[in-house]
């Protein structure tokens, strides 16, 4: 078949697809928010209704149609709001009756696996023009009024509890006249009409290398799924100057790192695999460390000229005995032990591999409370190599044990050398 009736032919079919797919997400989402209803699949076992206008912000919680409490913003864990964007998280609203009770109590203790839940905007936010975004979509589906969560479909495997997922991921109420959302690479680009071309298209790319980060890393309840960026004009959600940040699938970044965005968007989309519940290391090591470590290695193999100004730069340098460096640098000894082992052993591993087993493998929340840095050099690395490379654990074990204790007899740097 000659190119062009061949590319014509794929046109056709990627066409046909997109319809289907479309099709498919508006029939299964007929909800309405405001009361409890029965809409085709969705029949809801509770609602959470928000209001807003462009300040103020309520929540409304309905079981079975009844209400169980209407419940103020607090901004207890992160958030922002403005006239024409609110990004908050459920883990901030209390309710106003007798006992003061956080909302999140309620979704604590009623949610179950089999659980259906509307997170909906109601008629009056409708009317003054906002829509809703939640990367908790991805278990269930959604419309521009309501994001219904089916928990039968998040996969518990992964996750502990059915409320992990209200506890991390945020709820977005905006505007769409001034705000664009795009398909990147199978994640949701959410981005205002201020941010620059120039650093857009650095996020764009950076988000080009996510099937990369599922090989190396394996699956998580957190892949990534929705991108939030954003001009300088909108507040960062934790009140930082600057600043990037991870909530589960959701990843938040200002236009304040010009040309070395990419290197801090690849750092939050690792966090999809460093994050809790599966890192609780302290002080951070692996989760900050792991994240700086595939920021690193990812932008020095795509993005040069970003990796080194990002390492030219005073934030790392004056950064030098943080868990941010001091994890990554240890990962990267650590990945040139195994690629030299491997090579001796004839085999092709890197630290990737052992990461991929261990987080793939994190089915339960205790497993990992204590799995700091120390703890993946001393036992998990020793434990996969032995077991792919057929070598006696307990030598590893005393090589791994010679590793830390020369990685952590690094003095810091002291802060005049930059
Ligand atoms: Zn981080």
């Amino acid at each position: 078949m000659p190119a062009g009736r061949r590319s014509a032919l794929w046109l056709l079919m990627f066409a046909l697809l997109i319809a289907s797919s479309l099709t498919s997400v508006n029939a299964l989402v007929s909800y309405r928010g405001g009361g409890f209803m029965t809409q085709g699949d969705y029949e809801v076992d509770k609602e959470v209704v928000f209001s807003y206008d462009g300040s103020d912000l309520v929540a409304k919680l309905y079981k079975h149609g009844e209400l169980v409490c209407t419940a103020r913003y607090t901004r207890r864990a992160y958030g922002v709001t403005t006239d024409s964007l609110a990004i908050f998280n459920l883990n901030s609203f209390i309710c106003d009756d007798a006992h003061s009770t956080w909302l999140m109590s309620y979704l604590y203790w009623d949610v179950k696996w089999g659980s259906k839940v509307a997170f909906a905007l109601d008629t009056d936010t409708v009317a003054k023009g906002y829509q809703i975004l939640s990367a908790l979509e991805r278990f269930g589906s959604s419309n521009t009024t309501a994001v219904i969560v089916d928990y039968s479909k998040a996969p518990p495997a992964y996750s502990i509890y059915p409320f992990d997922d209200f506890f991390w991921e945020p709820i977005l109420i905006y505007r769409p006249e001034n705000f664009t959302v795009e398909i990147v690479n199978g994640i949701k680009l959410f981005y205002d009409d201020g941010v620059r071309n120039e650093t857009l298209q650095y996020v764009k790319e950076a988000l080009g290398i996510v099937n990369e980060l599922k090989e190396a890393y394996g699956p998580t309840i957190f892949e990534p799924y929705l991108f939030i960026f954003v001009s300088m004009n909108i507040p960062d959600i934790y009140g930082h100057e600057i600043g990037g940040h991870s909530m589960g699938s959701t990843k938040f970044m200002r236009d304040g790192f010009g040309n070395t965005t990419a290197v801090i968007a690849i750092h939050e989309t690792a966090h999809s695999w460093f994050t809790d519940p599966y890192v609780k290391g302290s002080p951070y090591e692996l989760k900050e460390g792991g994240a700086e470590f595939t920021g690193w290695y990812f932008s020095r193999k795509y993005f040069p000229q970003q990796f080194a100004k990002y390492m030219e730069g005073g934030w790392v340098c004056h950064n030098l005995g943080d868990p941010y460096f001091s994890g990554a640098t240890k990962i990267i000894a650590q990945n040139y032990y195994i690629e030299k082992l491997s090579q001796v052993a004839g085999k092709n591993l890197t630290i990737f591999n052992i990461f991929r087993d261990y987080f793939g493998n994190a089915t339960f929340y205790k497993v990992f409370t204590d799995a700091d840095m120390k703890t993946f050099i001393l036992e998990a690395v020793p434990h996969y190599l032995a077991a792919d490379l057929g070598v006696d654990e307990g030598v590893l074990k005393e090589s791994a044990g010679e590793i830390e204790e020369i990685l952590s007899s690094i003095p810091q740097h002291p802060r005049e050398v930059c």
